[in-house]
């Protein structure tokens, strides 16, 4: 394990007074989550996390909006989030994965920078009202789905609503029952008044980030109905996502840096190589049109 990390959770205390909780801490600072299998590692987080929210509900200290839990206390609980960190950043998907996902984005990108180079599509967004912006982001979000989706994996979009959210939040992604069932619906929800303010670039962004989402909620609902074939490249990534759903290991931003390594959330912020190459492609394309008009008639 990383010397600064450890020492990191040995000066600090740990806020919970769980004693199964302190075993847990002490043994992984003893010898790191190497030797643990993905299962095992998804339990653990699990099992820290829901130990920091009940010692947070009991002494009050949660910050709480409306009718949720946004944040844990300032530098509170952080040897427990040290060590979710420390686990989460263990939960690797494969090369292949990593290989699939980078090609998918690029092809969307590509797609996307033929129709509406992105300065094009900035002057069109400014013209649009909520309605339009909102149909963009559906189209854009069915055109990644397809995308991503083969013969073998065959993913369905997630329901796009817009709905009023706190500030500086422009989307979340959601289920309205047990994600690993399929009767749960997947939603997209896109809040209004930050999608009034905010740019093609960023809404699209955001967008992505959620379908991303969508797609590895998907790939743990597909395993749960050994939809994916044990010979599918994708096989152990996928079980390893239906590991991390099963277990609700998901950390939300209110772990702050655990939110960074989490798995998922990882893969998620593959979005910004998404805009990245989308500008690219945007700007290769500017110039074939350059070029064409400059040809003599
Ligand atoms: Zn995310």
């Amino acid at each position: 394990m990383d010397k600064s990390i450890s020492n990191k959770m040995n000066n600090a205390a740990a806020w919970t007074s769980n004693t199964h909780l302190e075993g847990i801490l002490i043994a992984l600072e003893k010898r790191g989550p190497d030797s643990l299998p993905p299962h095992e590692i998804a339990k653990l987080i699990s099992f820290i996390k829901n130990a920091v929210i009940e010692n947070g509900r009991e002494n009050g200290t949660l910050i709480i909006k409306g009718n949720y839990i946004v944040g844990l206390p300032a530098n509170g609980y952080q040897r427990e989030i040290t060590a979710i960190k420390i686990l989460a950043q263990r939960l690797e998907f494969s090369d292949k994965f990593h290989e699939w996902m980078n090609d998918r984005l690029r092809a969307l990108a590509y797609r996307m920078a033929r129709e509406h180079p992105v300065e094009q599509m900035e002057k069109i967004w400014r013209t649009m009202d909520e309605n339009g912006r909102l149909s963009y982001i559906r189209a854009v979000h069915q055109i990644q789905t397809n995308l991503f989706s083969d013969d073998k994996v065959d993913f369905i979009p997630a329901q796009v609503t817009p709905k009023k959210m706190e500030a500086n939040t422009l989307g979340t992604f959601e289920f309205d029952g047990n994600p690993l069932y399929d009767s749960s619906r997947l939603k997209i929800a896109i809040n209004p008044s930050e999608l009034m303010k905010s740019t093609a670039e960023n809404a699209t962004g955001a967008v992505i980030h959620e379908g991303i989402h969508s797609i590895l909620r998907q790939l743990a609902r597909m395993t749960n109905r050994n939809l994916i074939a044990p010979s599918h490249p994708l096989h152990k990534d996928a079980k390893m996502m239906h590991d991390f759903v099963k277990y609700d290991s998901y950390c939300s931003s209110m772990f702050r840096e655990a939110y960074y390594a989490d798995p998922e959330e990882r893969i998620a912020h593959k979005h910004e190589d998404f805009a990245r190459i989308y500008k690219e492609q945007s700007a290769l394309r500017r110039h074939q049109v350059e070029r064409f008009k400059a040809r003599p008639e």
